[in-house]
């Protein structure tokens, strides 16, 4: 026999201990750029074992399928990929903690991250250009996370009192954080950010979390 008992109990409010608030950037080059400076390296944990991988699953393919040995090494392949899967949870899960106890509220860009690694290869109508860099690209994309990570982020700071918000994508690559000057020209390489009309010079990444903020 099973019981279970639900109740409601009103809590009070709870209040973040802090009072910042910071923006987001995601990103391939850093995992996430904060527009305080602080950036977090990426962790590419598919990347880092997917040699290993790549051969664990050739010796697969050597053996016979459904023996004993076939057996073992498929199961060497699933601990491979639990491996993965848990390092890239516990890097998840150590920054979106780090962030929501030290900012009151953070800004994230809404990422479609569906939309962004859609097939490199496209349709036979519609050939896809540059196709290996580009699933080079997606393969990172998926390798890092995001969404989870943003999902992480939303419930920690509900916790703890703070609160998430998404601002849509627009230009935050190639706008001033400090004057809101939008143009191309801003972005002379994909590293650094220079305003043409103030000057603010910045790590780009680190600019476009300043934008949402502001
Ligand atoms: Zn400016």
């Amino acid at each position: 026999w099973y019981v279970s008992v639900q109740v409601e109990q009103a809590l009070p409010e709870r209040v973040h201990p802090s009072t910042t608030d910071v923006g987001v950037d995601l990103g391939v080059a850093n995992f996430a750029a904060l527009s305080n400076g602080i950036t977090y390296d990426p962790i590419n944990a598919y990347r880092k074992y997917q040699d290993q991988l790549a051969r664990a699953q050739r010796a697969l393919s050597r053996k016979v399928k459904c023996s004993a040995n076939w057996r073992k090494q498929k199961r060497k392949i699933q601990q491979l990929h639990h491996k993965i899967a848990c390092c890239r949870l516990d890097f998840l899960h150590k920054t979106s903690t780090a962030i929501s106890e030290n900012q009151a509220m953070v800004f994230v860009e809404d990422l479609q991250v569906r939309n962004m690694s859609r097939s490199a290869a496209g349709t036979a109508d519609d050939p896809g250009r540059n196709v290996r860099a580009k699933a080079g690209l997606n393969k990172s994309i998926l390798d890092q996370g995001w969404g989870e990570f943003v999902r992480q982020l939303d419930y920690k700071l509900d916790w703890r009192g703070g609160m998430l918000i998404k601002v849509p994508p627009h230009y935050t690559s190639q706008t001033c954080s400090v004057c809101g000057h939008v143009s191309p020209a801003n972005r002379p390489t994909q590293a650094v950010f220079h305003c043409q009309a103030c000057g603010h010079t910045e790590h780009a990444d680190t600019n476009a979390a300043g934008r949402m903020s502001t």
